[in-house]
């Protein structure tokens, strides 16, 4: 599994305004980490720093210690699966929705990731049927559900790294408990960034790195920033 590295990142949408202001941290090979912070923080840049739709001003972002601006588009996204927190769907079946991703899937992969998600335990704690019946369509599914297919649809390319990016704000509170745990369970051999607004929002992580004013605050493990809290 690859390290993630921000490398005294700065960036600001806007030339005269920094979101960004040199922030450094260090995600080790296989390890998940996460990173809360208020609303507007720049959470969201950095996934987006991630899959190179801005670059930085200054600074640099390492993936397994290559500089992500030397690495072709293709491996980028081959390299980060991104759970995002509206999923959108098409309305097709589970498989296909599964399956997305590469458009050149026949119907033999739509089964194949109907089947890989079910084995992951992802598609078997849909409503009954829904395991088995690729054929559901995508938009009768409830938020839950979308989510299910959602993080399917991202693990079926086996990424290395996965990338929540506020995966669970869109659901109450107890799917989100439901998905928290699947997501934990399925980021134990990968490198994971996870990003939220709130601690409680994120799946038990190695450390937490809380962001605010563009650098990091104060970084520990769950039981350490509430001590501090
Ligand atoms: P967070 O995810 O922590 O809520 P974001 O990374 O989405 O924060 O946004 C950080 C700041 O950058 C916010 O002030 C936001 O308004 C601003 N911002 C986000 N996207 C753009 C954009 N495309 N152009 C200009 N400003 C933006
Ligand atoms: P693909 O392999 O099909 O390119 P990706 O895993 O790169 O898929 O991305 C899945 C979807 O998520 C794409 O539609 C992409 O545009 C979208 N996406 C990528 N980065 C982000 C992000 N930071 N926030 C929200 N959606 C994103």
């Amino acid at each position: 599994q690859p390290s993630v590295v921000f490398d005294n990142v700065v960036f600001g949408y806007e030339p005269d305004r920094g979101i960004l202001k040199g922030l450094s941290f260090e995600v080790p090979a296989g390890q998940n980490f996460a990173i809360v912070g208020p609303s507007g923080a720049g959470k969201s840049t950095i996934a987006r720093l991630l899959f190179r739709f801005y670059d930085p001003q200054q600074g640099r972002i390492l993936i397994d210690g290559q500089d992500i601006a030397e690495v072709t588009q293709a491996s980028l996204r081959a390299a980060i699966g991104i759970v995002p927190q509206d999923s959108v769907l098409f309305n097709d079946t589970i498989g296909y929705n599964i399956a997305y991703g590469r458009s050149d899937a026949t119907q033999d992969d739509v089964e194949a990731a109907a089947r890989g998600a079910a084995l992951l335990g992802l598609i078997d704690r849909l409503p009954q049927g829904y395991a088995t019946e690729v054929g559901e369509r995508g938009l009768k599914l409830s938020g839950g559900e979308k989510q299910r297919v959602a993080i399917a649809r991202t693990l079926v390319k086996n990424p290395p790294i996965l990338l929540l990016d506020e995966a669970t704000s869109a659901l109450d509170t107890r799917t989100e408990q439901d998905i928290l745990a699947t997501l934990h369970r399925v980021s134990e051999n990968r490198t994971s960034l996870s990003i939220a607004h709130r601690l409680s929002t994120i799946a038990d992580a190695d450390r937490i790195l809380v962001l605010n004013e563009g650098r990091l605050a104060e970084s520990g493990t769950h039981g350490e920033l509430l001590r501090i809290d």
